[in-house]
């Protein structure tokens, strides 16, 4: 079966920047799969929320939770024409590169960019089918290796690698009209953000332009509002 809406899995969206980017493109018409570790939170951001969200389980570090949800949306949607790799943890303030705990680090590595990476794999042949495929990777300034100093680095070495992962990949995949680009959301007020960041609406915003570029738009770019930022 296959829906005529297009579908779009936000990762880690039962709080935060995902939540809010789901409920943007659920506004626009789009069939979202409101996913989160939790089915329970990511039902209870569903009911918040409304119209267009399906609640989905996804723990994007557990391989067999991508290809359980890859199975559901193969036999329930039939298709996938945006891919929002939101979920992260890990802003590691409290340390630094010095003296960083390494088990923690690859932790870090398995959510923020393994857990990005396998889902890119995984749902590369229902993209491939889409007319219009996006990639949106929420990243950050901190991975930016342009002015990259000390600190945070669990985050920032993750970030840097998913930024990677987009060049990458947006090479590969221009072939199959899938565009692929890093988003920076600036700073959110969330939990991950801490109080005095901007507003949810305006961080989900950028990510949102990603998710809808026309055929002709960008691929292989790192973008906070809409506009180009030094790697
Ligand atoms: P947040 O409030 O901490 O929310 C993070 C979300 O990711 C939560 O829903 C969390 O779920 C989920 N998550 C964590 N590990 C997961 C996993 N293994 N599988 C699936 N979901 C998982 O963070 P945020 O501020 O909204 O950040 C969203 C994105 O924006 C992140 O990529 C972040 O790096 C980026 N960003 C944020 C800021 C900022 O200022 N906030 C700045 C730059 C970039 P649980 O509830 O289950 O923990």
């Amino acid at each position: 079966m296959s829906t005529h809406q297009p579908t779009a899995i936000v990762t880690g969206a039962n709080r935060g920047i995902g939540k809010e980017v789901s409920r943007q493109l659920a506004a626009q018409d789009y069939t979202v799969l409101l996913t989160a570790r939790s089915l329970e939170k990511a039902q209870a951001a569903v009911n918040e929320l409304g119209n267009n969200l399906v609640p989905a389980q996804l723990d994007v570090a557990d391989p067999a939770s991508v290809v359980a949800l890859h199975e559901r949306v193969v036999q329930e949607f039939g298709r996938l024409d945006v891919l929002i790799n939101n979920a992260a943890i890990n802003y590691d303030t409290w340390q630094r590169a010095i003296n960083a705990d390494l088990e923690m680090v690859r932790e870090t590595f398995e959510t923020n960019v393994y857990g990005p990476w396998q889902l890119i794999q995984t749902f590369l042949p229902l993209l491939r089918q889409s007319p219009h495929p996006r990639i949106v990777n929420v990243s950050s300034g901190g991975g930016a290796l342009n002015g990259m100093g000390g600190g945070t680095p669990a985050y920032s070495m993750t970030k840097a690698s998913l930024n990677a992962l987009t060049l990458m990949l947006a090479d590969e995949l221009r072939r199959d009209r899938i565009l692929v680009n890093a988003i920076c959301p600036g700073w959110v007020a969330t939990d991950m953000g801490g109080s005095g960041g901007r507003p949810v609406a305006d961080g989900a915003k950028g990510i949102v332009w990603a998710a809808m570029l026309p055929d002709d738009g960008p691929t292989g770019g790192f973008f906070r509002d809409g506009k180009p930022i030094a790697w």
